[in-house]
């Protein structure tokens, strides 16, 4: 198996995870990039939110993973405010070929992103 992430979910490499369920598990980013930084991520793989096989029974799993995030947001007591990123392809910066989304707070965040 040579996804990074998809080894992550099956515990081949550590992580602080933070939350697991069926369908997603979700974990702190090892560079955070804000005081808050975690990645919610779905356990079956798909490249990126442009992966063709995310399509008609896949909605509901998004819509999980979106429901996950502000899950954490509360458990993180992000009650101000917090920022989700999904970076999908070359041009919007993904670095790791496994879907994923970002919960970023705990900071004021700046538009535009870089
Ligand atoms: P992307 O750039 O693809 O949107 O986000 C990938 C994220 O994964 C980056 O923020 C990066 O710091 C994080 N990351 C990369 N490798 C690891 C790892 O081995 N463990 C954890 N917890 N996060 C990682
Ligand atoms: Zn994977």
């Amino acid at each position: 198996m040579e996804c990074l992430f998809c080894r992550i979910v099956s515990g081949a490499i550590p992580a602080t995870k933070l939350f697991e369920d069926d369908h997603a598990i979700a974990f702190r980013d090892i560079r955070p990039q804000a005081p808050v930084h975690i990645l919610v991520v779905p356990k079956r793989h798909f490249a990126s939110l442009a992966d063709p096989n995310l399509s008609g029974e896949c909605e509901v799993l998004l819509g999980h993973l979106l429901a996950t995030v502000n899950q954490i947001a509360y458990a993180e007591k992000l009650a101000h405010g917090y920022r989700t990123v999904i970076n999908t392809g070359p041009d919007g910066g993904q670095t790791v070929d496994h879907l994923h989304l970002h919960l970023l707070g705990g900071r004021a965040m700046k538009w535009p992103p870089g």
